[in-house]
């Protein structure tokens, strides 16, 4: 059995890949389970080096890399571009803190010697890391990466809708020397990843969104297995009275529509102060007529095809719901394509709470920009979701902004940007966004098992 892989630019079918099917899927777990022991075993030295090789051979192979990317998901060729480069950024920051994260460390030691306390960081095991299209270097490595250096074996799902990117990455790990079966791609939709939350695994590491995550958390139920869900957002921006309007709104709308709105921290809701809300409606839509939409492949280009079919009917959905209930459509509104399945870049105001486009994720070029009366208005409606991945501020004053982003509940939160993820800083989410974490130290940590051991050297 196969899946089609379909550029949404185009239609056109670029490859047929294989489906694991759940025999398939418990063979891999098989294989993983016997290798993770050697792998674990080895000094961290060969697994560092390993990782080091990974970056230099994407590094030497980023622009072929960023074609794949950019046929497979539609995402614009300057932004796979954007991401090969992130990759190595994160490369090189796993490279540099695992081994101080994963040290045995001396917690405690009597003075006479009597007893000494210590914790080792032991491996999970095997690790299930079952992850989305919309970045798949980056949401990939954020997992595969630290769990690998830390001695796990890595059952790896990408998205189907981004199983050729998948490939590569596993291509790329085996030729750096990381065993086969150690780093083990398991190809298919939600069935295949179904098949693989059912093995025997040790941790679960989950980027999508909420309905599946909901969905995977549900069949690991009373398991004790370990569990992380990266989920989706719907991220607010608040824009102050005293910003800078145009800077604020090409960087907002940079925010709103890069990656064609499919990021999980893309901004979803902006809330303005009403005294300058015209102004930054009028600077915001001017910002948005220069984006070009059109072939990924073009350098020009900034906003690409909506990669998952479905998605557009979502998009549809929410633009016409917002205006059955009161709002305008500034620009944009309409599907566009075939070929491919497209969505213009929309700017929605009127807009109010009760209608999808302000609770529920767009995850496309669909915006929708309503005023705030003062600063607590505006956190109350940032605060008004299920969701807390990313809240971001915009004012000269920082004092201002730390006052506001100190009482809105989310994951990240922005001053003066949006839409940025750092490697040294944790990435999680609050709510519906998720729990457990990636990036950081911590996300080095995660990946482990911490072992206490109490040393005396006499009973
Ligand atoms: P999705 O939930 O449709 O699919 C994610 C993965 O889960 C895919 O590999 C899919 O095949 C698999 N899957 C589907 N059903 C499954 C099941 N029942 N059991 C096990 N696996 C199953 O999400 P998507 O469309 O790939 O990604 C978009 C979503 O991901 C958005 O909500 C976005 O916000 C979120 N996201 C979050 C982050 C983050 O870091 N928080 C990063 C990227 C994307």
């Amino acid at each position: 059995m196969t899946f089609e892989v379909v550029n949404p630019a185009t239609g056109e079918r670029i490859a047929a890949l294989p489906i694991d099917a759940a025999a398939a899927v418990a063979a891999k777990f098989e294989r993983a389970k016997s290798a993770q022991p050697r792998w674990a075993a080895a000094p961290l030295e060969r697994r560092l080096a390993a990782i080091a090789t990974f970056r230099a051979l994407a590094a030497a192979q980023a622009e072929s890399l960023a074609r794949v990317l950019t046929l497979e998901v539609g995402k614009p060729i300057a932004q796979s571009r954007n991401e090969l480069k992130g990759l190595d950024a994160r490369l090189a920051f796993f490279l540099a803190e695992a081994p101080r994260v994963l040290a045995e460390q001396a917690v405690h030691a009597e003075r006479d010697g009597s007893l000494e306390e210590r914790i080792s960081h032991e491996p999970l095991g095997i690790v299930a890391n079952i992850s989305a299209w919309n970045y798949p270097w980056f949401v990939g490595s954020n997992v595969f990466v630290p769990a690998l250096l830390a001695g796990n074996a890595v059952l790896y799902k990408p998205s189907e809708f981004a199983s050729m990117t998948g490939l590569e990455v596993a291509r790329l790990l085996h030729q750096s020397g990381v065993p086969d079966d150690v780093f083990v791609p398991v190809l298919g939709a939600g069935a295949t990843g179904t098949a693989l939350v059912a093995q025997p695994v040790d941790g679960v590491f989950f980027t999508g969104s909420f309905a599946t995550g909901r969905r995977i958390s549900q069949a690991l139920a009373g398991r004790m297995v370990k569990l992380q869900l990266e989920l989706g957002g719907k991220d607010p921006v608040y824009v102050c009275d005293d910003v800078d309007v145009a800077a604020a709104a090409a960087s907002v709308a940079d925010g709103a529509f890069y990656n064609t709105g499919q990021s999980c921290c893309s901004v979803e809701r902006i809330y303005v102060h009403a005294a300058i809300f015209d102004a930054f409606v009028d600077a915001f839509v001017a910002t948005v007529l220069t984006y070009r939409m059109g072939d990924p492949l073009d350098d020009a280009t900034y906003i690409g095809p909506i990669t998952r079919p479905a998605q557009a009917a979502v998009l549809e959905a929410q633009v016409a719901d917002a205006r059955a209930r009161g709002a305008r459509v500034l620009l944009g509104g309409h599907r566009a394509g075939p070929p491919g399945q497209w969505f213009e870049p929309t700017v929605l105001v009127d807009v109010d709470h009760t209608m999808a486009v302000m609770r529920e994720e767009s995850f496309g070029p669909v915006i929708g920009i309503m005023p705030a009366a003062n600063d607590d208005t505006a956190v109350d409606l940032m605060n008004d979701t299920e969701y807390g991945l990313t809240a971001g501020v915009y004012t000269p004053d920082r004092e201002r902004a730390r006052r506001i982003l100190a009482r809105v509940r989310s994951g990240s939160v922005y001053w003066n940007c949006c839409d940025r993820v750092s490697p040294r800083l944790p990435w999680s989410g609050v709510g519906h966004s998720g729990i457990g974490l990636t990036l950081s130290r911590a996300g080095i940590e995660t990946f482990t098992r911490p072992k206490a051991w109490h040393l005396r050297n006499r009973c």
